[in-house]
C-alpha cells in the first residue's frame, strides 16, 4: 500500500454513530429478554443493503454520479417502510440505523410493516428543481426491483417532500404501465396523499405527551414546555401542545432560540416562520442558543430537530421531568443512564414520533381501498393507535422494571422475533 494511502475516516464516530447508538439499546433489550442467539444474529443484520450510482447531467452540462442507498432492515411483519433522505453527509451506516429504527417503530405501532430507509448523498440546497427531479427519477429507476406497494414503500425524510414522492410514484408507475399510488406515502393530496399526514408526527408527539402526563397525574395547563426545532415536527408539536393548555416557554431552530417565561404565542411564531423561513429576529422572548434551550427550566422537553442533541455532557443539566423525542435519535446512548438516574421519563423516538408512519400506513390503506377518509376519521384512528402503542410500551417497561426506551425495544423485538419464529427460516 503506498505510504500516502489513508483509510477514509468514518463520518460517524463513537457517541455520534447512529448504528452503534441503536445497537447499544438493542443489545440491552435483547439481553433482558434472553433473546435467542439465532434470532439476535438474524435481526442484527439488515435483510438487504443496496448502493446505487445515480449519474445525472447537471444544468451546466457536466455529468456527476451521486451515491444512493436503500436498506431493508427487516420484513418479517410485512413490506418494509421508511423514508428517503437527501443530505451531503448521509452514509450507509446512518441509513442502516434509521432502517432498524423503522422496524422497531412499525412493530410498536402495530403496523403490518417491516423497516427500511433510503438516502442520496447530495446537497439539495445546491441543486435546481430539474436536477433534483433527475436524481430522484434515476434513484427510483435503479430501485425498481426493490420498491413496490407489496415490497418496500418509501416516504419523505430530511430534505425530501411531497414533490419528491410524486416523482418516485410517477417513475415507478411509468415502468408498471399503470398508476400505482401505493408505492410511496407522503404524496400530495391530489394524487393519493392522505389528509392529516403533514401534521401527523407532531400530532402523535402531542398525543404521546398527553398519555404520559395522564400516567403522571399532571394536568397539561400546569406544564411548561421547551421545543427544539421548529420545522414540521417541532412547530406542529408546539402548536398542538399549546392548544392542549401547555405553556410553551422556549422554541428554537437552526437560527437559535427564544425563552419567554410568560409563554410564546405559537400561532404567531408559525406565521412568522412562514414568511421569514426561520425564527431569527422574531423577538419571541430572550435570545438563547440551541444548547441553552435543552437546559432551560421547564417540565417537558421536546427535541424535534436532529440526532445526538442530548449527550452525556448536557444530560446532567437538563431540568425537564419529561422528554418526548420528536426527532429520531436525539438522545445519545451514553445519556440514557444519566436521565434515568435523574428520574426523567423519556418517551423514546420509536414511540413518540410514530404518528408520521401511522398516517403513512393510513395513506397506503386508502390507496389500496381507493376510498379516502376525512381528517376527523384520520385523527381519531391515529389517537387510538398512538394510545394503544403507548400503553403496550408502558406495560412492557413496567413488567421488565425498565425505562420506556428499553420497554419499547423489548416490545418491538419480541414481536418481530415471534413473527420470525412463526415464519421459520427459509434456507
Ligand atoms: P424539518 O426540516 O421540517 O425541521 C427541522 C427543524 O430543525 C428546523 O426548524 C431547523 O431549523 C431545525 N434545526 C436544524 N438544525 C438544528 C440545530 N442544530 N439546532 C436546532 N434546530 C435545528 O424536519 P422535521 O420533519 O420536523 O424533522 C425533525 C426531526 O424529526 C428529524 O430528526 C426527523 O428525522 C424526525 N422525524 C420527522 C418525521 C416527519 O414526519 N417529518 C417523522 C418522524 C421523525
Amino acid at each position: 500500500m503506498p505510504e500516502t494511502y489513508k483509510e477514509p475516516a468514518p463520518y460517524h464516530k463513537g457517541e455520534d454513530n447512529p448504528f452503534e447508538s441503536m445497537m447499544i439499546r438493542f443489545d440491552k433489550a435483547a439481553e433482558m429478554i434472553n433473546l435467542d442467539e439465532g434470532v439476535y444474529n438474524y435481526l442484527k443484520l439488515p435483510v438487504k443493503q443496496v448502493i446505487v450510482s445515480i449519474p445525472v447531467q447537471l444544468d451546466n452540462g457536466k455529468v456527476v454520479a451521486f451515491e444512493g442507498y436503500r436498506v431493508i432492515h427487516n420484513n418479517a411483519l410485512g413490506p418494509s417502510k421508511g423514508g428517503v433522505r437527501y443530505a451531503p453527509d448521509v452514509d450507509l451506516d446512518e441509513v442502516k440505523a434509521l432502517a432498524a429504527w423503522m422496524t422497531w417503530k412499525c412493530a410498536i405501532a402495530n403496523l403490518p410493516f417491516g423497516g427500511a430507509k433510503g438516502g442520496v448523498k447530495c446537497d439539495p440546497s445546491k441543486l435546481s428543481m430539474s436536477e433534483l427531479e433527475k436524481i430522484t427519477r434515476r434513484y427510483a429507476a435503479n430501485l425498481l426491483e426493490i420498491f413496490g406497494p407489496d415490497t418496500d414503500i418509501p416516504a419523505p425524510d430530511m430534505n425530501t417532500n411531497e414533490q419528491v414522492m410524486a416523482w418516485i410514484m410517477d417513475t415507478y408507475s411509468m415502468h408498471q404501465r399503470k398508476t400505482v399510488t401505493g408505492v410511496v406515502t407522503g404524496k400530495p393530496l391530489i394524487i393519493g396523499g392522505s389528509r392529516g399526514r403533514r401534521e401527523a408526527t407532531g400530532r402523535g408527539v402531542m398525543m404521546a405527551t398527553m398519555a404520559a402526563l395522564e400516567k403522571k397525574g399532571v394536568k397539561p395547563d400546569n406544564t411548561n414546555v421547551a421545543v427544539q426545532g421548529f420545522g414540521n415536527v417541532g412547530s406542529v408539536s408546539a402548536d398542538l401542545l399549546s392548544e392542549k393548555g401547555c405553556k410553551i416557554v422556549a422554541v428554537s431552530d437552526i437560527s437559535g432560540g427564544y425563552y419567554n417565561s410568560d409563554g410564546i404565542d405559537i400561532k404567531k411564531a408559525v406565521e412568522y416562520v412562514k414568511s421569514n423561513k426561520t425564527l431569527e429576529n422574531g423577538k419571541f422572548g430572550d435570545k438563547i442558543t440551541n444548547k441553552e434551550l435543552l437546559e432551560v427550566k421547564c417540565d417537558i422537553l421536546v427535541p424535534a430537530a436532529k440526532e445526538d442533541q442530548i449527550t452525556s455532557e448536557n444530560a446532567p443539566k437538563i431540568k425537564a421531568r419529561l422528554i418526548v423525542e420528536g426527532a429520531n435519535g436525539p438522545t445519545a446512548a451514553d445519556a440514557d443512564q444519566i436521565l434515568t438516574d435523574k428520574g426523567i421519563m423519556v418517551i423514546p423516538d420509536i414511540l413518540a414520533n410514530s404518528g408520521g408512519v401511522i398516517v403513512s400506513y393510513f395513506e397506503w390503506v386508502q390507496n389500496r381501498l381507493g376510498y379516502f377518509w376525512d381528517e376527523t376519521d384520520i385523527n381519531n384512528r391515529l389517537n387510538r393507535m398512538m394510545n394503544e402503542a403507548f400503553e403496550n410500551v408502558f406495560i412492557t417497561a413496567l413488567n421488565h422494571e425498565t425505562t420506556l426506551r428499553i420497554g419499547a425495544y423489548i416490545y418491538a423485538i419480541e414481536k418481530v422475533a415471534n413473527a420470525l419464529k412463526l415464519r421459520g427460516i427459509y434456507s
